[in-house]
């Protein structure tokens, strides 16, 4: 999920309820290092990230999550130019009020993420559903750091929702272990449409998790995934649809 720095984004995932009042870490507000039930900081040894997160298994994961992400897209010669901030949060929601699993703040340049115990309620009855907890807590993390890596390297404002969703959406299932990746695109049964399907905020909207088994799909088809990711830095990629609002 893309959160503009002056437009709210109006889409999220259809996520259930979550019963947790918010808790949300906030940076600069001292932490007890050594306590399991605090926020703390931690700086990532993987890459150029720190982390806050109230478990010292969050923060390893978010870690090992970031230099997924970095090692994705420096195949295609992409790289952060400032410093990453993770925070994994108690309850996450969306300004809307629905409760979501991750979201980059460009404003505040900093990645948040739903904490890992309420990811299980949080994907109930959806796709994500089949993915084990720690893998998909990791791709959420692998997912947001990528809006934060092409916000950093962005040379144009994107053209629509979509064209910031597709490559976060695409690496995040390529993130995936194989045996994970392929049970869940089994899951979408769509592979046969590959060629017709059509990258716009309303599809994306409807129905995020076909969009990123499509934004998978259409990546790796292609040939030329790192074309396609330095097209949407420069905000000419022909592949997405132009917003319809
Ligand atoms: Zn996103």
């Amino acid at each position: 999920m893309y959160k503009y720095p002056c437009k709210m984004s109006l889409l999220s995932l259809l996520l259930a309820a979550a019963s947790t009042a918010p808790s949300v870490a906030q940076p600069g507000v001292p932490v007890a290092k050594a306590a399991t039930d605090f926020p703390a900081q931690e700086r990532c040894a993987e890459g150029p990230a720190d982390v806050i997160a109230a478990s010292a298994k969050e923060r390893r994961l978010a870690c090992s999550a970031v230099r997924d992400a970095l090692q994705l897209l420096g195949r295609c010669g992409l790289f952060p130019r400032k410093l990453l901030h993770v925070e994994i949060t108690r309850a996450l929601r969306h300004a809307l009020g629905r409760p979501i699993l991750g979201l980059f703040d460009a404003k505040q340049q900093r990645v948040r993420i739903a904490n890992y115990e309420s990811i299980p309620s949080l994907v109930r009855g959806t796709p994500y559903a089949g993915i084990p907890q720690h893998e998909l807590f990791k791709s959420i993390v692998v997912h947001e750091i990528i809006h934060a890596v092409m916000h950093q390297n962005s040379k144009e404002a994107a053209l629509s929702l979509s064209a910031h969703e597709y490559p976060a959406y695409a690496l995040q299932i390529e993130s995936l272990p194989s045996s994970v990746r392929q049970n869940f695109l089994l899951s979408m049964r769509d592979e046969a449409s590959i060629d017709n399907f059509s990258f716009n905020d309303i599809v994306l909207s409807i129905d995020p998790f076909l969009f990123a088994a499509h934004a998978y799909w259409h990546l790796r088809a292609s040939g030329n995934g790192c074309g396609h990711l330095t097209a949407l830095l420069a905000g000419e990629a022909a592949f997405i649809s132009t917003p319809l609002y």
